[in-house]
């Protein structure tokens, strides 16, 4: 108990540091500015197949202008008679520039929108979907943990209406797309996105490319066995990450690399008896990864590491056990 209270108080202190890297935002207003564009938000629209579109983020993190700057990418699929999109960006006024980039591309009508799990820099935007009628859709915990650990970063969280637990399948008049629950990432809440015809994967945060990945709400070890099965599973598609940029099976692999990296580096501190002070006072981050954007995660990415792997606490289980039966002031963390 004593281990899993240090193993949350250092999850605590690595989430509101997320928040507070990123909560520049909380003091923008949420409304759209009339010149926000998809160059401003430092956005570039990509069709990976007939139809699916990927709005691929440029920014390092944090952004320098959180209001108008996109952190995530975001996903479009149309199909014959409706279109669904996943990731509405962190505010409403990203979300609307999300709808009329829609708009540029056909005229079928929004139907669905999906959240790839519960981060509010993929989530924030929801209310603008909301307030035009889309139905939201969400997995497992996630309006849950929207309601709570989003908070802080979120000062109006929308979460998802529709709860898809197991896999789900919708149509879109002639074109199938899946639902698939993938663990990793966020405790219960990563949703992928697999559009069949066009073999094309929509990952949200179960794949950071050319970024270090946030790491702090996930699981170390289950995250590296997920993106084995991905590898094996997705191995032809084209995959579009939550941060990054369009990618193939490799990255799968490069990320995997780095979470191994991560836990070799936990593994060796424990076999030294470090503490975890002195343990991310020695660590460099590797050459390979040095030219990553996203560098000021790197420190937050050794303390998970010692704290789930150093000191055993890997059980994402047993954090959602633990914050379930905690006052709700903690459970707003
Ligand atoms: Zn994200």
């Amino acid at each position: 108990m004593k281990h899993l209270r240090r193993w949350v108080m250092s999850l605590t202190a690595a989430v509101v540091t997320l928040a507070t890297i990123v909560g520049l935002q909380l003091s923008t207003p949420a409304q759209a500015p009339t010149d926000l564009t998809l160059e401003v938000a430092g956005l570039t629209v990509e069709e990976l197949a007939d139809g699916v579109y990927g709005l691929i983020a440029s920014t390092d993190f944090p952004p320098a202008e959180p209001a108008t700057t996109a952190i995530c990418n975001a996903s479009i699929v149309i199909g014959s008679d409706g279109v669904l999109v996943v990731d509405p960006f962190h505010n409403e006024a990203l979300a609307t520039l999300l709808y009329e980039t829609v708009a540029t591309l056909t005229e079928q009508p929004i139907r669905y929108v999906v959240n790839s799990h519960y981060h509010f820099d993929h989530t924030g935007g929801n209310p603008a979907g909301d307030a035009l009628g889309y139905a939201t859709l969400g997995r497992g915990p996630i309006r849950d943990l929207m309601l709570t650990r989003n908070v802080d970063s979120d000062p109006n969280p929308t979460p998802p209406d529709v709860i898809v637990n197991g896999p789900g399948e919708l149509w879109l008049g002639d074109r199938a797309v899946q639902l698939v629950e993938f663990e990793g990432h966020t405790g219960g809440t990563d949703l992928v996105v697999y559009v069949p015809d066009a073999d094309v994967l929509i990952m949200g945060d179960l794949l950071f490319t050319q970024r270090l990945p946030y790491a702090a709400d996930g699981n170390l070890r289950v995250w590296q066995a997920t993106l084995e099965q991905l590898a094996t599973a997705y191995a032809t598609a084209t995959l579009i990450p939550g941060h990054g940029p369009i990618s193939d099976r490799a990255d799968f692999d490069r990320l995997r690399g780095y979470l191994a990296y991560l836990e070799t580096l936990a593994l060796d501190w424990q076999a030294q008896d470090l503490s975890e002070a002195d343990a991310i006072a020695q660590t460099t981050i590797a050459d390979e990864y040095a030219d990553y954007l996203f560098q000021g995660l790197f420190s937050s990415n050794l303390s998970t590491a010692y704290q789930q792997i150093t000191l055993g606490q890997d059980d994402a289980a047993s954090i959602q056990a633990y914050f379930a039966h905690q006052p709700p002031a903690l459970q707003a963390l």
